[in-house]
């Protein structure tokens, strides 16, 4: 192959687009279908074979913007505010599931080196799959979205420590002495440390250096640079702006500090969030971000090989029993030691149950350091592509099982926690002949403003959570979410209300909204908004009653407002100052 990357990419993305649409379409979440497609181009199947080297680099990309991209939806505050379980949280279920680990390595004949190895990689989740998860549950900004951050970081810092630490032990642990020497130098740079202590020293000092480095000097420069370049009025320039510096302060971090790509990445969009134009910068890295995060998937299942499951049936089991049932019952149990209900504690067990992209780094420097048998390595891969395809199937299952099963604990007293059992994201109303308002943005929210004057019932759905919590704090029905999705449609009762009010941008959505709603009620009034005639033409054609398109909107109030000026004597409200007629 002439242009490996081209082709990766083209072929990595194609198949990953096809086959995830095919798990969409099977009700399947589409990194199911990404892995697959990872298994396909990868050297375990006949046909094609992509590039791993190349592939994994591509994934690490997706891995530093996924992470800065979460890192813009917090403060330091944020991340302060649930230190108090996740430091505790996070050492105590790595522990725990370590030495479960280390048992059952053990208990195969592998040496302690190995086995320690083996369980840690267990004990850390993938950062990717957790940040993918919260977004598409939109719980990215909930109290459990920011306790399952806060327990990423402390993972990954935990986890730096591992790996510098691994080959300062590696003699001690029976590993291969010359070569443990070699990676600890390679590890720190010019430095080769000659006792641990050292070693360990100068990594918190390093740590230490990074961090005071990013809240002296970053949390100043950067939102700096950004603001300067926002005035440039370069649409261009305010991207690259943001791509390099998510990039460079990731890649800064490593190559100076010796810390994770990921953790430079979430600093640096930490010290974005803190500034105005954090929320643009996060819409720039938007789709970049997204089509990365699918190349780490077709990585993951690049790497997978699946003649194991058929070689170690029994092997393969345990591990995937100790990543998924070891971590969710380890985090379930501490969350509950800390008071946080049963269903706060399951959704972040099941988070944190599953593995990634640590745990290969993991596995590959035991395996480099001779300390975990070539085996520990694919049973470690196996597990991990195993955890990531069944975790948003047990997300499924709980919700499904689980507000059953408190309603049988609290049989007779549909109290508190009976409401709490219901799915947060998909109430289902009680309301009828009601108004749904889908988008509540600089539309929606005025046409929310004459609902509620009418006395006409309403419920919005939105999918940006900030905005959709807020309302909820002020008494409006929400549902958060894309209306696009399954059922959001069923949970705002659109076979029973009068009116729907497309208030959203986006003419593929809303005709897809337009189309299910007709289809569910025949007499539905549905209001929708328009950019062209070309969009009008559409929604009408898919069943909407009446579209408003708003360039011709501006443009009728400019006219009038012209019109007006130019025949005082015409119009009588000619009082009222410029800019204060906003309807
Ligand atoms: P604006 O363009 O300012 O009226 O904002 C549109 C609003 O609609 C924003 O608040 C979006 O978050 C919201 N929105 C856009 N698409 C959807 C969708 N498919 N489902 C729910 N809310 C949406």
């Amino acid at each position: 192959m002439h242009t490996p990357l081209i082709t990766m990419l083209v072929v990595g993305l194609g198949l990953a687009f096809i086959l995830g649409a095919v798990a969409n379409r099977l009700n399947l979440s589409p990194l199911v279908g990404y892995l697959v497609a990872g298994i396909v181009i990868g050297p375990f199947t006949p046909g094609y074979v992509a590039d791993q080297a190349m592939a994994r680099q591509l994934a690490e990309v997706g891995v530093i913007l996924l992470m800065f991209g979460s890192g813009l939806h917090f403060s330091l505050a944020d991340l302060l505010s649930v230190r108090k379980i996740a430091i505790p949280g996070a050492v105590g279920q790595m522990t725990l599931v370590t030495l479960i680990g280390l048992g059952v390595a053990y208990a195969i004949g592998w040496p302690i080196g190995a086995g320690l190895i083996f369980g840690l990689a267990l004990s850390v989740s993938s950062t990717v799959v957790v940040l993918r998860s919260l977004q598409d549950r939109h719980q990215l900004q909930s109290e459990q979205g920011r306790m399952a951050v806060g327990w990423l970081v402390v993972q990954d810092i935990a986890m730096i420590l591992a790996l510098i630490l691994l080959p300062a032990f590696s003699g001690v642990l029976g590993g291969d002495e010359a070569t443990a020497d070699v990676a600890a130098g390679g590890a720190l740079g010019f430095f080769k440390p000659d006792t641990l202590m050292e070693a360990l020293g100068l990594t918190l000092a390093k740590l230490a250096a990074f961090f005071a480095l990013m809240i002296l000097v970053g949390r100043r420069v950067i939102p700096w640079i950004l603001h300067y370049i926002a005035h440039t009025g370069s649409r261009e320039l305010f991207r690259l702006a943001v791509l390099a510096m998510a990039l460079g302060v990731a890649f800064g971090a490593s190559e100076l500090f010796g810390i994770s790509f990921a953790l430079g990445a979430f600093f640096a969009g930490m010290i974005l969030a803190e500034s105005q134009l954090s929320q643009s910068a996060a819409q720039e890295t938007l789709p970049l971000r997204d089509a990365f995060a699918v190349l780490f998937f077709v990585s993951v299942g690049m790497l997978f090989d699946p003649t194991v499951a058929v070689r170690e049936p029994f092997l393969v089991g345990m591990t995937v029993l100790l990543i998924v049932a070891g971590n969710a019952a380890a985090v379930f149990a501490i969350a509950r030691l800390f008071r946080h209900s049963i269903q706060n504690a399951l959704a972040l067990g099941l988070t944190l149950s599953q593995i990634g992209e640590f745990s290969f780094i993991l596995a590959g420097i035991g395996v480099e350091l001779e300390l975990l048998p070539e085996s520990g390595r694919d049973l470690i891969l196996a597990g991990a592509m195993i955890s990531i395809l069944v975790n948003p199937l047990l997300f499924v299952a709980a919700e499904r099982l689980l507000p059953r099963w408190l309603k049988t604990r609290e049989t007779g007293a549909p109290g508190e926690q009976a409401a709490e059992a219901e799915s947060p994201e998909l109430p289902q109303t009680s309301l009828t002949g009601h108004a749904v308002l889908v988008g509540y943005g600089r539309v929606g929210s005025l046409v929310a403003q004459t609902l509620g004057e009418m006395g006409q019932p309403y419920l919005v759905i939105e999918e940006r959570s900030a905005i959709a919590e807020a309302l909820r704090a002020a008494g409006t029905e929400v549902i958060i979410g894309n209306a696009a999705q399954p059922d959001m449609l069923e949970a705002a009762n659109v076979a029973g209300a009068r009116f729907l009010i497309s208030a959203i941008p986006n003419p593929f959505e809303s005709g897809n909204l337009i189309e299910r709603a007709r289809a569910a009620n025949t007499a539905l009034d549905i209001i929708a908004r328009a950019h062209s005639d070309a969009e009008v033409d559409y929604l009408s054609k898919l069943g909407a009653n009446k579209i408003i398109m708003g360039e011709r909107e501006i443009a009728r109030g400019i006219s009038e407002h012209i019109i007006a000026r130019a025949n005082p004597a015409a119009e009588g409200d000619l009082g009222a100052p410029v800019g204060a007629e906003l309807l």
